[in-house]
């Protein structure tokens, strides 16, 4: 008789969680998991799927107006919003539906239901007790919301996948990831978007480059950007929303939606019985092994704040089930991860922003270029595409690639290979670009930026 129910248990079936689960599963081990909103998680379920879906459904807009320059005569197109939900909402069905059968055919137990530890062993679950040597606690994390004065006719990303109009107006607070994800999807679509946000710049920690060169895209698609800003107060007037800011100023809109960041799910786990830590954020601390401080529990993902990406989840779970099952210890390097921001246009970027490469490594060349896609000429469109480069003066090393423009994310990809590699910026002048294309660019910059000091000298 085995000493417990299960091999492993883990608690939440999003990236992390059924990755890890399945990977367990697939090497013998008796898994069981749990959920209590839909299996698929934030990403699957209310995150990045939905997202990219609504992304696709507003370049359209996009396609339509381009297509003119190019000879074509669109009949003036009508868009459902209802129906790009309804879409939406099948496809995600059909996926949640897809993830219960991978973990069924990797002979993972599926739990329906809210899990809690009641103690470092024992999972209670659906009224029931089940035991298991290995815990693993894969939980996400969830939108968090400041409190002010109105906050209950805010919206957040949640909810705003599901809303059942476009809105005419809408007012987002914040500027990350989601929060510029969204004003792309609304703005494209026709919404009249304001951006608020307290600092100075949109994607705090992102290169400057993109940064300048996101907001000055965004402005030109109409979307009004208001900096050193913070709502104060959100009234309803009449079938709209008032909203009161700190610069003193009233905007008028039907929707208010806040991604002003998320917060580990961590609470009604049983985690402070079970003797699991948190760290300052409310985050589950773990080591380079996703151990927490109770030798057999475990996080990955989202619940343990450490780079909240879905492939990242993924690649730690896989990684635990290796170590714990397949007698293979691995970690994941959360070093040189790539990430994608999918705003109009969408960001790319991979290793070291311009200012972090020069406070590590001092003595860094910048090159840089900014300009109008082949495509946009006819098209009549403006918009510019902005691609960098930062390298290791020393080493030539190319310690960061970073574009805003259309198809960021696919180039961006291939260039984090080069620079999980080591790829030196003489490798990338030695490589034939293929043309005529955007990405040429990132192997044909040959003029150095002068110096920061030698600009502000003049
Ligand atoms: P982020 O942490 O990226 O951004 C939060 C934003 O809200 C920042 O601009 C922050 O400002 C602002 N903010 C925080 N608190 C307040 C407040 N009280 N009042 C006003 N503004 C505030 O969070 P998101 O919600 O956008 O996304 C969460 C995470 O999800 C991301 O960091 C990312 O890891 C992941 N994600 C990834 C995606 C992708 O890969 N494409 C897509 C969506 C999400 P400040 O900068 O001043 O702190």
């Amino acid at each position: 008789m085995p000493r417990y129910d299960f091999d492993m248990f883990t608690i939440g079936a999003g990236s992390g969680g059924v990755a890890s689960s399945r990977r367990a599963g697939s090497y013998g081990a008796r898994v069981g998991i749990c959920e209590e909103s839909r299996v698929g998680g934030t990403c699957v379920i209310r995150g990045c799927v939905p997202k990219k879906l609504l992304v696709y459904g507003a370049q359209f807009a996009d396609a339509f107006a381009d297509s003119v320059g190019f000879g074509w005569e669109p009949q003036t197109p009508k868009f459902d919003w209802r129906k790009l939900i309804a879409n939406k909402d099948a496809e995600i069905d059909r996926l949640n539906g897809i993830y219960k059968k991978l973990l069924a055919d990797s002979g993972v137990a599926l739990f329906e239901s809210h899990g809690r530890l009641v103690d470092p062993h024992t999972v209670e679950v659906g009224g029931k007790r089940y035991t298991a040597e290995t815990i693993l606690i894969a939980t996400g994390a969830h939108p968090v919301v400041p409190d002010l004065p109105g906050i209950e006719h805010a919206v957040t990303s949640n909810e705003a996948l599901e809303l059942d109009e476009l809105p005419r107006r809408i007012v987002i607070v914040g500027g990350g990831y989601i929060a510029v994800e969204f004003a792309g999807i609304f703005a494209t679509l026709g919404s009249e978007v304001t951006i608020i946000i307290r600092g100075d710049d949109l994607l705090r920690g992102f290169d400057d480059d993109i940064r300048v060169a996101l907001a000055l895209e965004m402005r030109a698609r109409g979307i009004t950007i208001r900096p050193r800003c913070q709502v104060t107060r959100i009234e309803r007037r009449g079938a709209g929303l008032a909203v009161a800011t700190t610069s003193g100023e009233e905007i008028a809109a039907d929707r208010i939606m806040y991604a002003t960041g998320r917060r580990p799910n961590t609470r009604n786990l049983g985690l402070a019985e079970a003797g699991v830590l948190l760290d300052g954020k409310g985050a589950v601390a773990v080591d380079e092994w996703s151990r927490s401080s109770v030798a057999n529990i475990y996080a990955v993902g989202d619940v343990t704040d450490r780079l909240n990406l879905t492939p990242v989840a993924i690649a730690e779970g896989r990684a635990l089930a290796e170590t714990l099952f397949n007698g293979n210890p691995m970690t994941v390097d959360h070093a040189t991860v790539p990430t994608a921001v999918f705003s109009q246009p969408p960001v790319g970027t991979v290793g070291l922003t311009e200012r972090a490469a020069r406070e590590r490594y001092g003595a860094v060349d910048v090159y840089r270029t900014r300009f109008k896609p082949m495509k946009n000429i006819l098209a009549g469109r403006e918009e510019r595409t902005m691609m960098k480069l930062v390298v290791d003066r020393k080493s030539d090393r190319v310690l960061g690639c970073h574009m805003v423009g259309a198809d960021a994310p696919e180039i961006i990809q291939g260039l984090a290979i080069a620079l999980k590699c080591g790829a030196t910026k003489t490798q990338f002048d030695r490589t034939i670009g293929i043309h005529p294309s955007a990405a040429e660019e990132f192997v044909t910059m040959r003029e150095k930026l002068p110096e920061p000091a030698a600009v502000a000298s003049g």
